[in-house]
Parts: structure tokens; C-alpha cells; sequence
């Protein structure tokens, strides 16, 4: 699903550039739940960007569901983002004048779905994340996890091959941070590629699969061994 080879980003700092990512190799298969652990500043959302096609690579390989990523403009990573990533942020991203239901329904929107069935595809989805009775609440009236949950919705409503978290728990508490965790891997379990960035042991203990970056390398990259829940 996500091949990533020698993979190499630098940002400029003045005169200067700052090596962030320095020959990163990864393979995610589909259906895979992984997180990618390390430091602040270790480049984690440096290499997030790169996958979800939000910033570009300085050298290396990059092939999203087989696809060679080069060349590629706003407007074909914008395609290729609509029809293969779905997004979830540490700061949720809501818009704040929209209901829950107008934020899940608006990537439908921008995918042309009429207007009926926009509503009717987003209603299911906030089913799905338990929060079909909150559906004409504005982000404001909802928890952090409540906001979290939506913003998961968002990012399902066009059924992505991939989701992509930044931090997804980073605001929230740690039983909503459970609870979010939960959802992911309910995700997981019908198929999808989710594709978790954390700081947490906690959180990164959640997943399937622990990748460690460490001053722009992977130090290492295990299965996680969970135990059965009661
Ligand atoms: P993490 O998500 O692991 O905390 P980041 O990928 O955000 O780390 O950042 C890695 C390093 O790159 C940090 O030193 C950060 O300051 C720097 N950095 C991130 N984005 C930019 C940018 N757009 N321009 C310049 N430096 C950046
Ligand atoms: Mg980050």
C-alpha cells in the first residue's frame, strides 16, 4: 500500500537546510495498523506529510498503492489524496460553524455527491463512531473525544485505502484516548490501512506494528505482542 525507499527531506533554514529525514526505507502492507513513535522533532509529521502527499521528498522512492509519487502538482496529489487517504489531527480540524453532520458530509461535497445522499452517507458514518445523536451539535458542544470521533467519521466518509493520524490523541485524556484507539482498530479490523503518529507508548502499544524514528532514521521496527482482552 505505502513503499517508501531511501527516502531523504531536508527543509531550508536561511542559507542553510535542516536534514530531517535522512534515508528512511518502510513498506506498508494493506490492512496494516502501524505507528510511527519517536521524539518531537525526530520528523514524524515530516514523514506523514510525505505519505498523505501534503509535502513533497528531496530523494528516494515513494509509491502509494503502487503508484510511482513524482511530479506531482496540487491538483493531481489533491485526486490522489480524495481517492486513497482519509486524515485525522491532534487538533480535530472541525469547522466551527458546520454540525457534525455538515463536517462529515463536506469531503462528499468536494467529491460532487449530491446533496441527499451526502447527508445520508455522513449520518452513517456518525452512527458508526457513536454519535448519531449528536449530529446538528457544533464542534463546541462536543468533548474532545466526541470532536476526535467526528473528525475519524470525516476521514472514513470516502472510504479511504488509508488512514492517516497525526497525534490523533495528543488533546485527549487517556480513557478517551483509549476509546479512540478502540475505534482505529475496529477500522483496522474491517480492512483499512490506518497509519498512527505518536509520541505515546501507550497509544503506539495499540497498534500492530511499531516503527521508531530516531535523528531521521528507523532504529527499529517490531509487531507489537498484545494480550487478549477479557
Ligand atoms: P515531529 O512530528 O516528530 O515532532 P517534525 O517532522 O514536525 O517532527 O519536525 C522535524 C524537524 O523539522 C523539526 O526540527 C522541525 O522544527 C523541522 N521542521 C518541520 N517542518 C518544517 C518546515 N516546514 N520548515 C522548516 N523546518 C521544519
Ligand atoms: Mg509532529
Amino acid at each position: 500500500m505505502i513503499r517508501i525507499e531511501k527516502l531523504h527531506k531536508s527543509y531550508p533554514i536561511g542559507k542553510d537546510s535542516l536534514h530531517v529525514l535522512k534515508g528512511i526505507d518502510l513498506h506498508i502492507r494493506e490492512g496494516e495498523f502501524v505507528s510511527i513513535m519517536g521524539s518531537s522533532g525526530s520528523g514524524k509529521s515530516t514523514l506523514l506529510n510525505i505519505v498523505g502527499l501534503l509535502d513533497g521528498h528531496d530523494d528516494g522512492n515513494y509509491y502509494l498503492n503502487g503508484q510511482l509519487i513524482e511530479n506531482l502538482n496540487e491538483k493531481k496529489a489533491a485526486i490522489l489524496r480524495n481517492k486513497f487517504l482519509g486524515f485525522v489531527f491532534q487538533s480535530f480540524n472541525l469547522i466551527s460553524y458546520k454540525t457534525a453532520l455538515e463536517n462529515v458530509s463536506l469531503p462528499l461535497y468536494y467529491k460532487g455527491v449530491s446533496r441527499k445522499e451526502r447527508l445520508k452517507t455522513a449520518m452513517d458514518y456518525l452512527d458508526k463512531v457513536g454519535l448519531k445523536d449528536w449530529a446538528n451539535h457544533l464542534p463546541n458542544e462536543l468533548s474532545g473525544g466526541q470532536k476526535q470521533r467526528v473528525a475519524i467519521a470525516r476521514a472514513l466518509v470516502t472510504k479511504p485505502k488509508v488512514v492517516l493520524a497525526d497525534e490523533p490523541t495528543g488533546a485527549l485524556d487517556s480513557t478517551t484516548t483509549d476509546s479512540v484507539m478502540e475505534l482505529l482498530q475496529e477500522i483496522n479490523d474491517e480492512g483499512m490501512t490506518v497509519f498512527v503518529i505518536t509520541h505515546e507508548e501507550e497509544v503506539a502499544a495499540q497498534t500492530n506494528r511499531i516503527v521508531r524514528l530516531k535523528d531521521g532514521i528507523i532504529i527499529s521496527d517490531e509487531k507489537t505482542v498484545k494480550l487478549q482482552k477479557a
